[in-house]
């Protein structure tokens, strides 16, 4: 069966399930004042939109959705702005269910 042409990208975001690994974070933010060029452009960059603002103008990041696309590493981790990891091994993305 072939998916339609149509299919949204939050649709088929949807259709994968993930396992929190609640006990290692596997992106990080490093701690910043005024989030760099690098950082502010996660806030569009990353498809499963896992980089927000908070109320102080920082950005933060919600892993959990994260789909390892890799977009982040390549934008922010070269300039030190966040810190990238897998997820350990039984942790992160399914993509069977999509
Ligand atoms: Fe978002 Fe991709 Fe980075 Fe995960 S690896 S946080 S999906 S940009």
């Amino acid at each position: 069966m072939t998916a339609p042409l149509d299919v949204k990208v939050e649709e088929k975001l949807y259709q994968n399930r993930y396992q929190v690994d609640a006990s290692r974070v596997h992106i990080k933010v490093m701690p910043h004042d005024v989030p760099s060029p690098a950082l502010r452009a996660l806030l569009t960059a990353c498809p499963a939109r896992c980089y927000q603002l908070n109320d102080r103008g920082q950005v933060e990041i919600t892993a959990d959705g994260c789909v390892e696309c890799g977009t982040c590493r390549v934008i922010a981790e070269p300039s030190g702005a966040i810190e990238w990891s897998y997820p350990r091994g039984g942790y992160g993305v399914l993509f069977k269910f999509g």
